[in-house]
């Protein structure tokens, strides 16, 4: 061991205490990787600190020793962090406590790292949950991570996304300082304003993959958990008619949530081109008649109704596999497999021409797919307010390099094809996908790199994810 990583680790040990530091080979490796294909560098050391002072004394350190810092929630991201070798790995689930219920004024205060479910759990013993159920990772993400990220959650056709219902973040920036955002910047009031204050500052830092700070503790809204939930699941013979009939039902507010199925393994037992999962959560009386506007709509486009019980399994347990019908072993099949997975905003009419662009660079690479033993596990969408999130999810051996190269390869260009031709924007830039497309966001792309050189000019957080800019080791 170097006398840098030495001191590295008896610095940081001084902060967090001996227990909450290594620099075991195991334990850097086991730090190195999330569930994104891409291969990531060793960190040289590993730090889990419980505090926000002790996260600013992370950052001070790391600052004064030139050294980055790469923060990780749960690791749970399939879009690529990209872990460079040689930083000091920041894990936040030791910051995991619920700090306050404020259900009069609707919101909790919670530690970044907490669990997204564990929080959620604790709000569900009075009769409360978060104010969107969470992405299909909320069993093990932490709220702080789903917020860098600005994950997509089930429910958002009309709950929206992760981050409309953030109503102030406590950040600790790269120079050190701890920022409040919204009417919590104002140290006599509390967090119940998110536009308060001036600009959006919360705004900077959701979905930007930690490269502008370290969230350390998130002040989110709560609802009452609805009084009834029903399911509805459509088959269509034209994945047109599907996609038509979620917009009919977006146009109505019908329901709570849509998802679309558009390639992949056809559910257990159905036929059809695609197929629609429909929940709709509201009072009793007003579930009923959503449920029946969803109905005429999904039958006025040609659906035909079909046993719904996957559809509840996959609410009420969010486990994907129920979106075919099927435990998680059967979907899932044989492993280890990496899946380089290509996501992103499209409007919903645009969301037929990814369809067909998909199905068309499928068909196009029918050979390629044979070789490297490739397998499209999904196209599916979430519906959101106002237009669709689509993820294309091919699974790939992981023991075969070449299979590994070329699913690279492939979702590089999926993602290029997709935000040009597809009109398709990606929901996050992780490592992997950042490259290809923030060169071609123009002037939003330059402001991007201008607010992280700005805040963190010597690259100490999350280096070369997104702005690909890297000072510090
Ligand atoms: C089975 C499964 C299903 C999933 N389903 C969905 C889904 O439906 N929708 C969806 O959008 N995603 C989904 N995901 C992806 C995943 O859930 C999200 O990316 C997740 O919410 C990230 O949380 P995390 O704690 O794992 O963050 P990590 O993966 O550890 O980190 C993600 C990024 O955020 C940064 N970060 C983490 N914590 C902080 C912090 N405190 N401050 C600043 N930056 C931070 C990291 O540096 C990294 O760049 C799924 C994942 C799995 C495993």
């Amino acid at each position: 061991m170097s006398d840098m990583e030495d001191k590295l680790t008896s610095g940081l040990a001084a902060i967090v205490g001996e227990a909450n530091v290594s620099d075991r080979f195991v334990d850097r490796l086991c730090y190195s990787r999330d569930c994104g294909p891409d291969k990531a560098g060793v960190p040289a050391v590993v730090v889990r600190p419980a505090s926000t002072d002790e996260v600013v004394g992370i950052v001070r350190f790391a600052g004064a020793n030139r050294c980055s810092i790469f923060t990780r929630g749960r690791a749970t991201t399939f879009l690529g962090s990209g872990v460079k070798d040689g930083v000091i790995l920041l894990e936040t689930t030791r910051m995991n406590r619920v700090e306050a219920i404020d259900l009069e004024a609707g919101y909790v205060v919670v530690q970044a790292g907490a669990i997204w479910h564990g929080i959620d759990a604790d709000l569900k013993r009075r009769g409360y949950e978060l104010a969107v159920p969470g992405g299909g990772g909320l069993f093990s993400c932490t709220i702080g991570g789903t917020v860098a990220v600005n994950a997509i959650p089930h429910g958002a056709t009309e709950y929206g996304m992760t981050g409309d219902h953030v109503l102030a973040l406590e950040v600790v920036l790269p120079s050190g300082d701890v920022v409040r955002t919204g009417s919590w910047s104002n140290p006599a009031s509390e967090p119940i304003e998110r536009n308060a204050n001036a600009a959006d500052l919360a705004g900077l830092f959701i979905g930007s993959y930690g490269i502008l700070g370290i969230i350390t503790r998130v002040v989110y809204r709560v609802r009452r958990i609805p009084e009834a939930e029903q399911f509805r699941f459509y088959a269509f013979d034209d994945y047109r008619d599907a996609i038509d009939a979620a917009g009919g039902i977006q146009a109505r507010g019908a329901a709570t949530f849509v998802v679309g199925l558009f390639g992949g393994p056809k559910p257990a037992g159905e036929d059809g081109d695609a197929f629609l999962h429909v929940v709709v959560r509201d009072r009793t009386c007003a579930a009923e008649a959503r449920v029946r506007e969803a109905e005429a709509i999904c039958e006025s486009h040609r659906g035909r109704p079909r046993p719904a019980d996957g559809t509840r399994h996959y609410w009420q347990e969010h486990m994907y596999s129920w979106l075919r019908n099927t435990g998680p072993s059967a979907y899932y099949s044989d492993r280890p497999f990496f899946c380089p997975e290509v996501a992103g905003f499209v409007s919903t009419d645009g969301l037929k021409t990814a369809v067909a662009l998909f199905r068309a660079m499928r068909e196009e690479r029918e050979g390629d797919f044979e070789t490297y033993g490739i397998r499209v596990k999904g196209v599916d969408a979430y519906f959101a307010r106002n237009g669709a999130y689509l993820w294309i999810d091919t699974l790939y051996d992981e023991r075969r390099d070449d299979a590994w190269a070329y699913g690279l390869r492939l979702r590089s260009e999926i993602a290029e094809r997709m935000f040009t031709d597809g009109r398709m924007s990606p929901g996050g830039l992780g490592a992997g996908i950042a490259p290809h497309i923030l060169p071609k966001l123009g002037p939003a792309g330059e402001l991007l790199k201008a607010v992280k050189r700005t805040l963190d000019p010597d690259g100490l957080l999350n280096p070369g994810l997104i702005v690909g800019e890297e000072k510090a080791r």
